[in-house]
């Protein structure tokens, strides 16, 4: 099978990253009160299931729902090796695009193009669909995207970047001097393209909102239930910490940790990214830097910044060069405070005006990275076609919603624009041998700073 190798089947460090262990300083862990949560039961003793998924991020969850709406009679086990939203699903930035999934406007009919189109907002609407049906509450504000320039070269990829959104018919506002000032207040902008096809939201809410949800329509959740391996068949076999279960379709939903269990080792880059919460800004801090709208807020560097107002007005940022490799057997995702640092330091240079201001929380995650055009991936493998997976997924809020939904339809056997849809079976490049891979993280991290000064 092109992306397992059995021999990879046991890592040194099969348990996730701190699984088990709560104290990750996770500002939106807080805000769930995750020490507090009921967090299910492990699976003990032999089991059988008629589809087992693995891992219980957004893509698990978003699988577990979807394939349940399909086929109400299947037991539907999901697997989560420390709890629902433990992984970059609770962690992340909490920037919702809904632009990632377009694709290049290229040769691409204007029929296929509004297909995509659909495609691509389905995440956030999907969102949008479990608050409404199911009462999630994950504090989502519709408020789009505001991106920001630094330089000339900067503005021009603004310019290009409106020009993508105009060949899909999306409408976005190029903004300059006073205008942008009403919006944004720091000297260090000096353009910034008003994109309002995106939503705020708070992850952790999101992820844990989503367990209850999935429960609700009969599936089996399993939390603390680390898989220790999976042996691939026309009955897979799932090996776990206390016990092991046999199903016919198995569903890999495990992202950047998926090399742990032999799938994508040679293929998916985990990079640990990390992000900070200031303490809550009180009315002039608020005053002195605008942002009224509220928009999801990111720069046009490569190792760009990316920030958002929580709900009670802190400012949680990543990004600025705040991310690493470190091996394959050695995820970071607690703390590293050169990254957190380096983040505080750009969020002081934009925002002069705020030096002083408290910074409350920090924390890091996984998520994956890969090489050539880093096209995320969903579909079908095994030699049995009954192994489906999402992977890949390094902006992966909404993208992570709608790969739940291809999952559903291509078990199904359904063609539809969704199943036709350029990212389902995508050929993901080959990442190199995993030695040289901190030599190739050093290296471009070089180039990239040079680009961006
Ligand atoms: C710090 C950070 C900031 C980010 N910011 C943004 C952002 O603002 N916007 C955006 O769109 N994307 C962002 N991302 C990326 C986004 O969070 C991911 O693309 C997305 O959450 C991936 O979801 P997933 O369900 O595929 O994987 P995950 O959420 O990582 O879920 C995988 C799950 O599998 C579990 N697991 C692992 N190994 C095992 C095992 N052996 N047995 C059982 N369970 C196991 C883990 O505990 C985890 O819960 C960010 C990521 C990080 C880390």
């Amino acid at each position: 099978m092109k992306y397992f190798s059995k021999s990879n089947n046991r890592s040194r460090n099969l348990r996730p990253p701190d699984l088990y262990e709560y104290y990750v300083d996770n500002y939106w862990f807080k805000t769930v009160d995750l020490d507090n949560q009921k967090i299910n039961q492990p699976l003990r003793g032999s089991h059988k299931a008629d589809i087992v998924i693995v891992g219980g991020g957004f893509t698990g969850l978003s699988s577990a729902y979807h394939i349940k709406q399909k086929f109400p009679e299947k037991h539907i086990v999901l697997l989560e090796g420390a709890c629902c939203g433990y992984g970059a699903s609770g962690r992340n930035g909490g920037f919702c695009i809904a632009t990632d999934l377009l694709g290049e406007t290229g040769n691409v009919n204007p029929e296929v193009r509004q297909k995509n189109l659909e495609i691509s907002f389905y995440g956030l609407n999907f969102i949008k669909r479990m608050i409404s049906e199911h009462g999630v509450e994950c504090d989502l504000e519709e408020n789009g995207m505001l991106e920001v320039a630094f330089n000339e070269k900067h503005i021009r990829k603004l310019e290009e970047f409106q020009s993508w959104l105009n060949s899909f018919g999306l409408d976005s506002t190029l903004l300059q001097s006073e205008e942008l000032r009403n919006e944004i207040r720091s000297s260090r902008f000096i353009a910034g393209l008003n994109n309002p096809h995106g939503a705020i939201l708070n992850p952790a809410k999101l992820a844990r909102e989503m367990k209850r949800v999935v429960e609700e329509v009969g599936v089996e959740v399993r939390e603390r239930t680390v898989v220790t391996r999976i042996t691939p068949g026309k009955t897979n076999l799932i090996d776990t910490e206390l016990g092991d279960i046999r199903a016919p379709i198995l569903v890999i939903a495990l992202n950047a940790y998926a090399h742990k269990l032999g799938f994508f080792k040679d293929r998916v880059f985990p990079i640990s990214v990390f992000q900070i919460a200031t303490e809550p800004l009180n009315e002039t801090q608020l005053e002195s830097i605008g942002w009224g709208n509220r928009q999801g807020l990111s720069d046009m560097r490569t190792m760009f910044s990316y920030l958002i107002l929580s709900r009670d007005s802190r400012i949680i940022m990543g990004g600025a060069g705040g991310f690493g490799y470190y091996d394959n057997d050695a995820l970071c995702s607690g703390n590293d405070k050169s990254f957190t640092h380096s983040i505080t330091k750009d969020l002081f240079t934009s925002f002069p005006q705020l030096e002083g201001l408290g910074i409350e929380h920090t924390w890091g995650g996984t998520t994956a990275y890969m090489l050539g055009d880093r096209s995320p991936s969903v579909g079908v493998m095994g030699d049995q076609k009954n192994i489906y997976y999402g992977v890949g997924l390094s902006e992966g809020v909404p993208t992570t919603q709608t790969f739940g939904r291809i999952i559903a339809d291509l078990m199904a056997g359904e063609s539809n624009e969704f199943t036709e849809h350029y990212v389902v079976n995508y050929p993901i490049a080959y990442a190199g041998p995993t030695s040289l891979r901190g030599v190739f993280g050093r290296g471009a991290r070089w180039i990239w700073e040079k680009q961006d000064n």
